[in-house]
């Protein structure tokens, strides 16, 4: 087994990466845990990864991925983004036929909001385009998460004090 960590802007992961599976932990701030923040969502992944809206979801709600994504945990929209790379990346790679799997579960009674566990059955085996697939999935997932930002800014900024700014010599 091999370990990786990595520290992005928003979130970090910690990846435990077997020959065939992966375990993932995803750590975000509480206040980003749902693409409720993020209404731009859907027109983010529409422009730079359509074809993750067609990744099968099985949620409670039975809803496809394209009506989920509105409204869904981060950690679930990195796993579906992830998958969605591994599979056109390995594709592109020489492969005549791509399929990965994932799962996401949170219990934030136990654990601290914000942390998920991702599971995915693609591993070393698939280091050929893996971490390619890896940093792709961390800069989409960091857009949507900026685009919120600029709406929460905002927002706090229409009541907000003043902003000033001195400079002394
Ligand atoms: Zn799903």
């Amino acid at each position: 087994m091999q370990n990786f960590s990595y520290n992005c802007q928003y979130f970090s992961l910690k990846i435990a990466q077997k020959k065939h599976t992966s375990n993932i932990v995803f750590t975000i701030s509480p206040s980003f845990v749902t693409t409720k923040m993020a209404p731009q969502t859907l027109s983010i992944l529409k422009s730079n990864l359509p074809s993750v809206l067609r990744t099968k979801c099985f949620n409670d709600k039975n809803l496809s991925f394209e009506k989920e994504v509105v409204k869904t945990e981060i950690g679930h929209l990195f796993e579906h983004i992830f998958i969605e790379n591994l599979s056109l990346l390995k594709i592109q790679n020489g492969f005549d036929y791509a399929e990965f799997n994932g799962r996401t579960s949170w219990n934030w009674n136990k654990e601290e909001t914000g942390i998920f566990h991702i599971f995915i059955d693609a591993g070393k085996e698939d280091d050929a385009y893996f971490f390619e697939a890896l940093k792709e999935s961390i800069l989409l997932t960091n857009s949507v998460i900026e685009s919120s930002l600029s709406i929460y800014d905002f927002e706090q900024n229409k009541n907000g004090q003043p902003v000033m700014a001195t400079r002394s010599l």
